[in-house]
């Protein structure tokens, strides 16, 4: 299952409780299917559970009950077969079919608190939320233009900010916002969601601290080994021209060491001497064991 089939269903659970939001949310399911007018009123999912609540809310102004129908494995269609009944359901919503464009009719979303009722059908119908483990993406897509933008108005009238783009001949509207998707779930009514996305944010926050100390400590550690890697070739490269023997004790003893322990740390090398060296004592003298080797051919 999808994580916009789980939200889907989700929503499908919440049953407004004033007629105003039933009204708004039955108006979003439908305007926003697939046809929505006197021709053709019906909706293309890949969702059952919304195919029957599509059948269930436009069946409550028909005569006849509007069937479901299996387009394709993945992919159900449901729609209002009678002329008559489709009339029925455009009435209902202030359409008379004539209508050349199909747009919003507002006085279907009377009050505030049918707001997040008529997105939520909306959504139902024609929206998909990317699982927030890949990408925060929530769209909305829409078949007509004009509609699209009507959408678009509604949306900016209540504090949100869609991006609109054109995909294979539709309308989407797209959030790609971390807050205005919660706050779109939050409308929505769909709490559950925003504390599962609330929760990958933060884990995805953590992990990404991670992965950078993670990359930080690696960034030194490869540092560290290009420095004693260099260290050891120019020792090699002294011995070679047999000059280790005749070295100062002290640099003498270091450059062993160094060839004994590749993987000592400066700190490590300067407390195996006798007597002990401090850190930037070592790192002085492996530098002029270095420049010594840089001069020779
Ligand atoms: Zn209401």
């Amino acid at each position: 299952m999808s994580f916009s089939s789980d939200l889907k269903e989700d929503l499908l659970h919440i049953a407004p409780t004033n007629p105003c939001c039933l009204l708004a949310q039955s108006y979003g399911l439908l305007l926003f299917g697939r046809g929505f007018s006197a021709g053709e009123v019906s909706l293309s999912t890949e969702n059952e559970a919304v195919a029957q609540a599509y059948q269930y809310v436009a069946g409550r102004f028909c005569a006849s009950a509007p069937r479901i129908l299996r387009a394709t494995t993945r992919k159900y269609k449901v729609e209002v077969p009678d002329r008559q009944d489709r009339l029925r359901v455009l009435n209902a919503f202030g359409y008379d079919g004539t209508e050349r464009a199909r747009r919003m009719n507002w006085s279907n979303i009377q009050e505030d608190c049918c707001v997040g009722a008529f997105l939520r059908g909306a959504f139902l119908a024609c929206g998909t939320i990317n699982s927030p483990e890949k990408n925060y993406h929530l769209e909305f897509v829409v078949p007509h233009y004009n509609l699209c933008l009507d959408l678009k108005k509604f949306l900016e009238n209540n504090d949100f900010a869609p991006k609109q783009v054109r995909r294979n001949g539709l309308y989407v509207l797209y959030f790609k916002k971390t807050e205005e998707i919660q706050n779109l779930l939050t409308i929505m009514g769909a709490s559950k969601f925003v504390m599962e996305l609330i929760d990958v944010i933060i884990y995805k926050d953590i992990r990404n601290n991670v992965n950078r100390r993670l990359n930080f400590e690696n960034a030194n550690l490869n540092k560290t080994v290009d420095a004693a890697v260099r260290q050891i070739e120019s020792i090699e490269k002294l011995q070679k021209h047999g000059l280790l023997s005749s070295l100062p004790d002290e640099l003498r003893e270091i450059a062993q060491l160094r060839l004994l322990n590749p993987d000592y740390s400066l700190r490590q090398i300067g407390d195996a001497m006798q007597p002990p060296m401090s850190r930037s004592g070592v790192h002085h003298r492996l530098g002029k064991l270095c420049d010594m080797a840089d001069k020779l051919t």
